[in-house]
């Protein structure tokens, strides 16, 4: 054992503490540093005396590592007395900001523990094994740390739109089906604002209502998948917003359309769901795929399919459908874009084919804010990559099953500014060591 450690001092940086002695643990490749308070006074809080010794206690805890060995600290705690007979406070130990009683890190360790868990995207189990505890003692560093930065009003920002997007949150069990998150997206900055435990008019009512005022009035436009509760919500809780419907999921729309006139012309023709030679079923993705990625060849055996297993040419008019609908999104204004919608009304109502009828009403319903995106260009199509995030963490996480900490790494990760250290090059300083 090492004695004199006040070099090991200024290397752990561990304010108001001083290593009076070092051990290399040779077996576990951990540094046993024993440290004790620089404060060597006391004194009594109740009547101001000086206290006067009353001999030590240890406290062991881990630390962070120092040069990739991880770090135990043997905390020799000073207990005090009141040396005064007639004051009743008779004994106390000494405290620190660094180490809360009864802790098994140090607060900074607890911090790291919370940034590797939130933007670098550990798994809580590999923070806890890095750092030697048990989970539940990692996620509490996570949630101790994570909290107040998630909680602090100043990580809402002031975004002019924000997204509306649905995100499954448990993919279903025989005990529950799946469950819905909605997630809340700045569209200025594309940071995660939050994330709710459902898919519901309600909850984003209840949401919007939580926030302050003048958050809520910067708020021009909010860009929603054509979801009546969420269009409910957003009228009731930012009566100023204008909607803006993602040109995404209006796609999907059609495409969905499409999908259930292939399904049902299989089931009239061949009495049976699609199978891996049925005409349909070889073309089902390419007939979902924008019609300008398929080269001549493509398409002339997307046409030879439909002559073999689409007698009605419903399947053909709801291709054809999808492209009339896309084709708006081409158009370079809201006029246009309009001329072009009208033409994709009028070509569904004369198709007899049920499905176009009902997919041309449901466009017509919410118009509006579809023809928004011509003047706003607003999508949500920029949280994709949250989305992959979200898919990465929950694949961490194998499952949440408690929803508050799965929206606690979710805003950790995707809705947190962390700082991070500026390290300047080695190179054109010349620390004065030798001097
Ligand atoms: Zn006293």
């Amino acid at each position: 054992m090492e004695r004199d450690g006040s070099g090991v001092s200024a290397l752990l940086g561990l304010d108001g503490f001083a290593v009076c002695a070092q051990l290399l643990e040779a077996a576990t490749g951990e540094w046993w540093l024993a440290v004790e308070t620089t404060e060597d006074r006391g004194w009594c809080e109740r009547c101001g005396i000086r206290a006067v010794g009353h001999g030590r206690r240890r406290v062991v805890v881990r630390d962070l590592p120092l040069a990739d060995r991880p770090v135990v600290l043997v905390w020799s705690k000073r207990l005090w007395c009141c040396p005064e007979p007639v004051c009743p406070t008779r004994t106390w130990s000494e405290e620190s900001d660094q180490i809360a009683p009864r802790a098994v890190l140090t607060e900074r360790a607890r911090a790291e523990i919370a940034r590797r868990v939130g933007p670098d995207e550990h798994s809580v189990a590999q923070a806890a094994r890095d750092f030697g505890v048990s989970w539940h003692a990692a996620m509490a560093a996570v949630r101790d740390h994570g909290r107040p930065r998630v909680d602090h009003l100043a990580r809402l920002g002031a975004p002019s739109a924000v997204g509306l997007d649905e995100t499954s949150f448990l993919a279903a069990t025989a005990e529950h089906p799946t469950m819905l998150a909605t997630g809340i997206i700045d569209l200025d900055s594309g940071r995660l604002v939050d994330v709710l435990p459902a898919r519901s008019a309600v909850a984003v009512t209840d949401w919007l209502a939580a926030k302050p005022a003048p958050w809520l009035a910067g708020i021009r436009h909010v860009v929603i998948d054509p979801y009546q509760p969420y269009a409910t919500a957003v009228a009731k809780g930012l009566p100023n917003a204008r909607l803006v419907v993602d040109h995404f999921h209006v796609i999907r729309l059609a495409n969905a359309a499409l999908d259930e006139v292939r399904r049902r012309t299989q089931n009239d023709t061949l009495g049976h769901r699609g199978r891996k030679h049925d005409p349909l079923y070889r073309i089902r993705r390419r007939l979902l795929a924008s019609h300008d990625r398929l080269d001549p060849t493509g398409f002339a055996r997307v046409l030879a399919w439909l002559d073999a297993g689409d007698p009605q040419g419903e399947v053909g008019a709801a291709y054809l459908a999808k492209e009339l609908l896309r084709e708006t999104y081409l158009a370079t204004n809201a006029l246009e874009a309009r001329r072009r919608l009208v033409a994709f009304y009028q070509y569904c109502t004369s198709s007899d084919v049920p499905e176009l009828e009902r997919l041309a009403r449901t466009i017509t319903r919410w118009e509006v804010p579809i023809l928004r995106w011509h003047r706003t260009r607003l999508t949500n199509a920029a949280t994709e990559g949250t989305n992959l995030i979200i898919k990465n963490i929950k694949r961490l996480g194998f499952g949440f099953r408690n929803f508050d900490n799965y929206r606690l790494r979710l805003l950790l990760r995707c809705g947190t500014p962390w700082q991070t250290r500026q390290v300047a090059s080695i190179r054109p300083r010349h620390p004065r060591i030798s001097a």
